[in-house]
């Protein structure tokens, strides 16, 4: 099988390179190769390569920037992501894509499933709305899966953002409003793997599936999680653990607006892959202690 991997230096494409690796050839690219706001540049690098499976992990991914880039914003998440599934329609190759939890507005408290109605509040979640209506109107083949906050252990994070401000300031505030699953890069590259093999098998497995970690925290409840982690570990940190404080969205004024209920549920990937998603705590301990570990070794 011969894979296009796009976006190949993000969260998820990064780990990709290591979860596609045992399914075939590999050809993956950075934003300087494949560059989204140039799609006759993306189309030419995969027309030369003929893969049987594109995989973007390329997106437009600055919440607050795309309120006032909306232009960049939609060529990446929506205009060059229709042209990649026209071109696999032609094809026949198969297409996966990843969407967000922003696609919806956020209200009530139910997890949101796959035809739940969508209603974006922020440019992002719009742009990546429309990238997944053109993947579906082109008629290609493709697995989108939807995600929420995700994490790695390479690169800037929640977690490391929180252990970074812990270690420097007595006091913290954290939204406590905002509810969802945060999710590990490594967890999302592995069940696309997965998917892949099967839909190569099994054709009508193809679609659109929400793909988050089990279990539901707030972002005070993350970072509550993280400080009593790294409390427990030896990690120096000077904030104390009632010094933590909850404070509303209300207070924290973003120039994009996100959903207060970011729940998804994965029902439907469950069954169809015959998968379990682990909980949301299992992948954070193991990108801490990834994160740490020199930290860790050392004491
Ligand atoms: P990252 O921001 O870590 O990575 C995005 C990647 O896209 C980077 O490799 C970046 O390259 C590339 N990129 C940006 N602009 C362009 C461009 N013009 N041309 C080509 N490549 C470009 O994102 P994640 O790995 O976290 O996200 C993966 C997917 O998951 C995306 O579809 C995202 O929308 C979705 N998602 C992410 C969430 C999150 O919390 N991060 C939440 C929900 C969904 P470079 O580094 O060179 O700029």
């Amino acid at each position: 099988m011969k894979i296009v991997l796009l976006g190949k230096n993000g969260q998820v494409g990064w780990e990709l390179q290591r979860a596609l690796a045992p399914l075939g050839r590999v050809f993956a690219f950075d934003s300087a190769q494949a560059d989204f706001t140039q799609p006759d540049q993306v189309i030419e690098q995969v027309r030369r390569i003929q893969p049987d499976v594109v995989v973007n992990a390329a997106a437009y991914t600055a919440v607050d920037k795309a309120e006032s880039d909306v232009e960049r914003a939609r060529q990446v998440n929506a205009s060059t992501p229709g042209a990649l599934a026209r071109w696999a329609a032609e094809q026949g190759a198969l297409l996966v894509h990843y969407s967000t939890d922003y696609v919806f507005d956020g209200s009530g408290a139910e997890a949101r499933r796959e035809d739940s109605a969508t209603a974006p509040l922020n440019v992002y979640g719009q742009t990546k709305l429309e990238g997944e209506q053109a993947i579906v109107a082109s008629g290609c083949r493709h697995l989108i899966f939807r995600t929420s906050w995700v994490y790695a252990a390479k690169g800037g994070n929640f977690a490391r953002t929180m252990l970074r401000l812990a270690a420097e300031r007595d006091q913290l505030k954290v939204i406590a409003d905002q509810i969802g699953a945060p999710t590990g890069a490594d967890l999302i590259a592995d069940v696309t793997a997965h998917a892949i093999r099967q839909v190569q098998r099994q054709p009508e497995l193809a679609g659109l599936y929400h793909l988050v970690a089990a279990g539901c925290t707030s972002w005070w409840q993350y970072a509550c999680f993280v400080i009593e982690w790294a409390r427990q570990h030896g990690v120096a940190i000077r904030v104390e653990p009632d010094a933590v404080a909850a404070i509303p969205t209300s207070e924290y004024p973003t120039p994009a607006r996100r959903p207060l209920n970011s729940q998804l549920c994965t029902d439907k990937l469950q069954t169809a892959f015959g998968l379990v998603m682990p909980d949301w705590k299992q992948g954070v301990e193991r990108m801490l202690t990834e994160i740490h570990q020199p930290t860790l070794s050392r004491s």
